[in-house]
């Protein structure tokens, strides 16, 4: 996790930018929840730490780390991005619950190869590559049927 700090910290003294205490506030949250966060949610738990840091901050803290490549940007195709740390943290894809908004990480080293095949297929050069699978949830699943009164299929 330092390590990490430290190489954001060397970004931003590459790029001539300067590292204040609210970034710092911003980045420790990212890193402390380890989770997909939507600009929102991240908001509320810099707010509880520091409650001079801003919206506005935190917006454009979160488009600075995306640009560095510390923070990759998930659209949930709900109207709202999720943000979560890419650095220290293996490659993955998703299934995104739409119902609750539930991220699980799922990793599969057959359908990684089958994917670098494909690029290659295609004589692409990979950037990046990310997976989501959308649909719902065991427990959302669960929560539909009793709200439906309607007993689970056997
Ligand atoms: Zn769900
Ligand atoms: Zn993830």
């Amino acid at each position: 996790m330092k390590d990490v700090t430290e190489k954001l910290k060397e970004y931003i003294r590459r790029k001539n930018l300067r590292w204040t205490g609210q970034r710092q506030t911003i980045v420790e949250q990212l890193l402390r929840t380890r989770q997909h966060l939507t600009t929102d949610e991240l908001f509320r738990k810099v707010q509880k730490q520091d409650p001079s840091i801003g919206y506005a901050t935190v917006a454009r803290t979160l488009h600075f780390l995306v640009d560095a490549g510390f923070c990759d940007q998930v659209d949930i195709s709900d109207g709202s991005m999720r943000y979560e740390v890419v650095w220290g943290h293996e490659h993955h894809d998703h299934l995104i619950c739409s119902v609750c908004g539930k991220f699980i990480e799922i990793f599969s080293p057959e359908l990684e190869k089958i994917q670098a095949k494909l690029v290659r297929q295609h004589g692409f050069i990979e950037t990046t590559h990310k997976l989501q699978i959308f649909g719902t949830c065991i427990d959302c699943q669960k929560n539909l049927c009793r709200t439906e009164n309607k007993p689970l299929a056997k």
